[in-house]
């Protein structure tokens, strides 16, 4: 036996390559089981070696079985007998030398470390949970309010001729005289929400088939004659401009892009290039058009115009007024229906009053 032992470790260290591993021959015809030494040779020969039993075949004739969890694995030799390992570890580290893989590492780990594969994948999904609802905000924001200004702009002229065409926007025919007055109560109303803003805030009136006012990135606000008329008056009006302020200032709509293309953001924050979202400019405004406003977003700009509404005295039933009254007529189409800010309006209404109520206390 001590002989034995010491060739092996001479073989070894001739051939790195070749490993030795103990068995269970089993016997093709007579099913007799005989236990073996066996060394897989680094070039390809399998030697089979016992007191009864010295077999030479090559490897690529002898099919070995796939690994299943902890179970042993065997060779099939030619004429069918049966060459069995019990020290899988040894054979997988082989086989891994060897650059040789059985295609089922993966489901062998996971069948041999199942408890801790299993705890892995519930973390695993339990951060990316946590990722979805509190990162990917909080990292939109993050990349959004730090966009360079050049982007906003690109995109902003870019959205607002999508739009024209999308929503057919016509010349406002609402007398220039009182485009006039609202256009500078929105640039008070502005400095006054947004102190020393580097947003380039501007409102334009436009002529619609629907009562609706939107923003984009770069502080552009546009506002339908629809919805001028359908205000009692200019307090009204400016409820709902002090909204989309809001909705400027936080940068709703490119958090809201950021926010629905999730790889597109790992990606920036992943190469921390933030320049490289120039290259998405084209594709921006079209997804700046779908994506909407969540309803936190359509809170938070309600809740930033009431509080510049309580705070000059108006109190936030303008606003709430204005929402009503066009809500009836507001079933607009696909296009308009992902522009329109102002879903649910029952609630709105609702939630407006009772942080009116609260601010009062
Ligand atoms: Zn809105």
């Amino acid at each position: 036996m001590q002989a034995l032992t010491s060739l092996i470790s001479t073989s070894v260290s001739d051939h790195p390559a070749r490993v030795t591993l103990s068995g269970t021959y089993y016997d093709a015809s007579s099913s007799r089981a005989f236990d073996v030494l066996m060394h897989l040779e680094a070039d390809g020969t399998l030697r089979v070696e016992s007191v009864e039993i010295n077999r030479v075949a090559q490897m690529s004739e002898c099919p070995l079985s796939d690994p299943l969890g902890r179970m042993a694995r065997h060779f099939t030799l030619p004429d069918g007998a049966r060459l069995e390992i019990t020290d899988v570890d040894s054979l997988a580290n082989w086989e891994r030398e060897q650059g040789r893989s059985s295609g089922m590492h993966l489901v062998h780990l996971m069948e041999t470390r199942w408890r801790w594969v299993s705890a892995a994948v519930i973390f695993l999904l339990g951060f990316m949970a946590a990722g979805y609802i509190w990162g990917l905000p909080i990292a939109a924001k993050h990349v959004a309010l730090r966009l360079p200004p050049k982007i906003a702009t690109i995109t902003t002229d870019q959205a607002r001729y999508l739009f024209t065409k999308m929503l057919d926007l016509k010349d406002s025919k609402v007398p220039a005289k009182r485009r006039q007055k609202i256009g500078a109560k929105f640039l008070e109303m502005a400095a006054a929400m947004d102190p020393g803003s580097k947003h380039n805030y501007r409102l334009e009136f436009f002529d619609a088939k629907f009562p609706n006012a939107f923003a984009l990135p770069d502080g552009l606000v546009c506002i339908t004659d629809e919805l001028i008329e359908k205000a009692k008056n200019n307090k009204e009006v400016y409820g709902v401009l002090a909204h989309e302020i809001v909705h400027v200032r936080e940068q709703h709509g490119l958090r809201s892009v950021l926010q629905n293309s999730a790889v597109f953001l790992i990606w920036t924050l992943m190469t921390g290039d933030i320049s490289t979202v120039a290259g998405m400019g084209s594709a921006l405004p079209a997804m700046l058009a779908q994506s909407g406003y969540s309803r936190g977003f359509e809170q938070e700009a309600d809740f930033g115009a009431a509080d510049y509404m309580i705070k000059v005295g108006w109190g936030t039933k303008p606003l709430s007024d204005i929402l009503q009254r066009i809500d009836p007529e507001h079933h607009l189409g696909d296009a308009e229906e992902a522009l329109s800010s102002h879903p649910l309006t029952g609630n709105r209404v609702k939630t407006l009053e009772d942080y009116e109520r609260s601010k009062r206390k």
